[in-house]
């Protein structure tokens, strides 16, 4: 069986990726299952730059197949924000609770239908040897004016997916698993694996 490390140590995005990745055959790990994970400084402009760069780092340093899912949150109000710093938005040290209350402070004066915004989400795919190969997923939204729901992980609480009654949060997991940026990028990767 080809192996494979997901190059993340989010727990919250390694639940969401194994079990797709392991139904495709892969002996598949993540950097929560290595005793060093190697240093990522994520520096790039995109979602795009930013999987490809922690799917290189991590193939080279264990010589194996990768795959790396760089995602966030933008936030039309906030121009775009914050984005590709969506996991150190407010600063470092703070908590996912911490962090979407500080998004929803910066938007308390943003009406219902300015607070349009989308989880974006590029996935990087690297075997040694060949060339990367990227899937991108999106999910349309809004900000609530309030958290709900207790699933998921990150913003979830505070996103409302477009066609849904419910946050992001309230969602069964399986169902994220449909809608979600990640999910859809998963779906387009679980696609291209089997067409090989
Ligand atoms: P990074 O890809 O490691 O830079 O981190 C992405 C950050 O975006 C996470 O730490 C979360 O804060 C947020 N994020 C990405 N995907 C999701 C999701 O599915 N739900 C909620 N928050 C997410």
């Amino acid at each position: 069986m080809k192996r494979l490390i997901v190059a993340t140590s989010n727990r919250g995005k390694t639940r969401e990726i194994n079990n797709i990745v392991a139904e495709l055959g892969f002996e598949v790990s993540s950097l929560l299952d290595v005793a060093i994970p190697p240093e990522i400084i994520e520096d790039g402009d995109t979602f795009e730059a930013n999987a490809i760069k922690k799917a290189r780092i991590v193939s080279d340093a264990f010589d194996c197949a990768s795959l790396a899912d760089d995602s966030g949150l933008v936030v039309d109000a906030l121009d775009g924000a914050p984005g590709v710093f969506s996991a150190r938005y407010g600063g470092e040290g703070l908590s996912d609770t911490q962090r979407y209350e500080r998004l929803l402070e910066a938007l308390k004066d943003v009406p219902e239908h300015e607070r349009t915004a989308r989880f974006q989400c590029a996935l990087a795919f690297i075997t040694p040897g060949e060339p990367v190969q990227l899937f991108n997923g999106t999910v349309e939204g809004r900000i609530a004016f309030a958290p709900r729901g207790t699933k998921g992980f990150g913003y979830d609480p505070v996103f409302l997916p477009e066609g849904q009654h419910i946050s992001m949060a309230e969602l069964d997991s399986d169902k994220k698993q449909q809608i979600s940026h990640r999910g859809r990028a998963l779906q387009q990767f679980a696609k291209w694996v089997s067409s090989r």
